[in-house]
């Protein structure tokens, strides 16, 4: 399939592609890696008159150390970028371990944070892993910026908070406190294809051993990231036993809502988020306590 026509330009800078987006809105679209919008334009299912490409913008795929601790990257930071960044995983190996999960080293060549986060699928990885780290997105338009946390920023699928006239312009992620450990894993029928359910689990424990922060995301299972951190709430204030996991796996299973696809029963996506969940903490806990 060939896409509608539709007029190029290519923004110059970060003001030039703000103010082509204020004039033009939703007939326009931004042109980050291209993964997601050309395939969709070739199926028609996406006729923007308007393409803005922002590839030729100056540090708009630059990554750099925050004030306090963690980092910002910028919007049009490639995957193969940060899965390269040996300091950028030591920091987050939660991102390092879901990086491999998305798609093929061709795409992760080409596809960038700014352009999945904005994209918004409901089975992808990045925009559950942003909402188990807190993350703020810095969000910019001709008129005003503003930081919108992960957790508020996707709203349904292949939908977010952005408004017509605004991008995505980068993410901050907190630096991850001391012990804390985290594991991302999934099911997919090949490796690369979109998850039929996967989950973002991250743990910091206190000089017991004992719990005291845990965040259990996932993906797949929902319109938007299924933040289920409200049921491992019990793990607080003691070292996770087999049998409190087992409980929040349950829990977690309870409270998710998938609908199926011609891939997966919503019974069976139920069934592999609970022992992702039950993997996930685990390793989460081990990584903690012997601090990788
Ligand atoms: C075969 C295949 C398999 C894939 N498998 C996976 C997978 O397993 N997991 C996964 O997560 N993804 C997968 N993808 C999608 C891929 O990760 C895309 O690269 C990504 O979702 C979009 O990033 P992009 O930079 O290519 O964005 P683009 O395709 O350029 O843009 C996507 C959308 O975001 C908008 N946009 C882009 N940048 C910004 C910005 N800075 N601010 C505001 N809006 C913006 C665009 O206008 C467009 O609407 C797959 C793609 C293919 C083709």
């Amino acid at each position: 399939m060939k896409p509608a026509s539709f007029r190029y330009i290519s923004a110059t800078s970060l003001e030039h592609a703000l103010s082509l987006k204020a004039e033009y809105g939703d007939d326009a679209k931004f042109l980050a890696g291209g993964q997601s919008l050309i395939p969709t334009m070739n199926f028609r299912l996406a006729r923007p008159a308007i393409l803005i490409d922002l590839n030729r913008i100056d540090g708009l795929g630059a990554t750099r150390p925050c004030d306090g601790g963690g980092a910002r990257v910028g919007a049009l930071t490639r995957y193969r970028t940060l899965e390269r960044d040996a300091g950028f995983a030591g920091m987050f190996p939660l991102i390092a371990e879901a990086l491999p999960h998305i798609a093929h080293p061709q795409i992760r060549n080409r596809g960038t944070i700014g352009g999945n986060l904005s994209h918004a699928d409901p089975a992808s990885e990045l925009p559950a892993v942003a909402v188990a780290l807190g993350a703020r997105f810095h969000v910019q338009s001709t008129k005003q910026q503003r930081w919108c946390d992960a957790s508020n920023f996707f709203v349904g699928g292949l939908t977010t908070d952005l408004q017509s006239d605004e991008m995505l312009v980068e993410v901050e992620l907190p630096a991850p406190k001391p012990r804390t450990g985290s594991c991302f894993m999934e099911i997919a029928r090949r490796r690369g294809d979109f998850a039929i359910a996967g989950v973002a689990a991250t743990m910091t424990l206190g000089e017991r051993d004992e719990c005291i922060h845990v965040r259990l995301v996932f993906c797949g299972v929902g319109e938007t990231p299924a933040d289920a951190s409200s049921v491992a709430e019990i793990l607080r204030g003691h070292a996770p036993t087999e049998q409190a996991i087992r409980d929040v796996a349950a829990a977690a299973q309870a409270m998710i809502d998938p609908s199926g696809s011609v891939h997966a029963t919503a019974d069976y996506q139920r069934h592999i988020a609970g022992v992702l969940t039950e993997r996930a903490l685990q390793t989460a806990y081990q990584r903690a306590r012997h601090g990788h």
